[in-house]
């Protein structure tokens, strides 16, 4: 197994639209040796009413330029094709591809399946489900061709079902751009409450052939009752106390069993992606020398000392010679001081963007 490196996730409800924390962030997930960053759609304003939010991309950009880190992408949560207005949901997907395709990322996750809840999909009757499988594959169809064409790669993820509906959602859709993220939370959770250890593991061995991506983190493998994962119905700090629900802890803090999961990864060449809760960002350094270990990956330029605090870690000189690093120029105050403007699908045609051919990677764009 060799990873292509160790990233992060920008936390959606952290940034919360406020582009200067997500540049914070940035800094600081740089100082900790980390490889990749996630950046949330949604955390960042990227797309709103549909259309892709041509000015915070470009901040974004700014931002993403004064580091070294790579970044893969976050679709919005809610984002869904089984049901509701697809009209609305395809513009929305389209632009969460265009965004990732802006930011030179090919990574884009996307919440797949009856990602809400178990029960809910489980209520359904069986024909039902069925009509709903199959207007989620028909779109990723459509929407993986427009992705191709961007370089993009659409990443599934598990929720709080079984895997074999996700391995036969990828092999109706059958396009070499769509895979599976597996999140071990997710997945750690649904069969520690609808199956068993071995089954949890079983699973993975199912997704590996669609492997893409990885989000790691940890819980307790207790469920809340319905899995919801609302904050005004089910605050975290309820269920942090109780160790339920979808904790999002840095790994090593809950009961997934790692140590049985990496050797299943044998062929796994994406990144080691840590989703954690911004809540226990002082556990940072020491998840990501646990995953390091995990995974036997190690990188020269940065050293982090285990059991560090992050304090200490916060003193450790910036990488500055990553190898493949690119230059980082800045969006200047003119070029970055756009009025809003958004647009339906493809290209921007905000005029200071369009001066610029758009071609694949962020380095193309000013
Ligand atoms: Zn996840």
């Amino acid at each position: 197994m060799t990873i292509k490196g160790i990233g992060i996730n920008a936390h959606s409800s952290r940034i919360d639209g406020d582009l200067k924390i997500l540049e914070r962030d940035l800094a600081h997930f740089e100082e900790l040796g980390f490889d990749y960053v996630e950046i949330p759609v949604d955390g960042v304003d990227g797309v709103i009413g549909g259309r892709l939010n041509v000015k915070n991309i470009k901040k974004v950009q700014g931002a993403l330029r004064k580091f070294h880190l790579k970044a893969t992408i976050h679709a919005p949560g809610p984002l869904c094709l089984r049901e509701g207005d697809f009209d609305l949901y395809g513009k929305v997907f389209k632009s969460s591809i265009n965004f990732t395709w802006h930011l030179g990322a090919e990574i884009l996750v996307y919440h797949g399946g009856s990602f809400g809840t178990f029960k809910r999909a489980k209520s359904m009757i069986k024909s039902q489900q069925a009509l709903h499988e199959r207007k989620e594959a028909e779109a990723l169809k459509s929407l993986s061709d427009f992705a191709a064409e961007r370089g993009v790669r659409i990443c599934i993820e598990n929720g709080a079902y079984p895997i074999e509906d996700l391995v036969r959602l990828v092999r109706t859709v059958d396009r070499k751009n769509v895979g599976i993220t597996y999140d071990f939370g997710h997945g750690f959770l649904f069969y520690r409450c609808y199956g068993t250890e071995e089954d949890f593991l079983e699973s993975i061995k199912k997704a590996s052939p669609y492997l893409e991506h990885v989000h790691i983190h940890d819980n307790f493998g207790r469920l809340t009752p319905e899995f919801v994962n609302d904050p005004l119905h089910d605050p975290y700090l309820c269920r942090l106390a109780f160790g339920e629900g979808d904790l999002h802890l840095p790994p090593g803090m809950g009961r997934i069993p790692y140590g049985k999961i990496i050797p299943l990864l044998s062929d796994y060449e994406g990144v080691a992606l840590m989703e954690i809760d911004p809540r226990h960002r002082d556990r940072y350094p020491q998840a990501r020398v646990m995953v390091e270990r995990l995974f036997g990956y190690s990188r020269d330029s940065i050293q982090v000392r285990e059991g560090g605090n992050l304090g200490e870690q916060q003193t450790q000189p910036l990488a500055q010679d990553v190898p493949g690093a690119r230059a980082t120029p800045i969006l200047t105050e003119a070029q970055s001081a756009v009025p809003l403007h958004t647009e339906t699908q493809g290209e921007p045609t905000d005029s200071s963007m369009s001066t610029h051919k758009l071609t694949r990677g962020r380095d193309d764009l000013q």
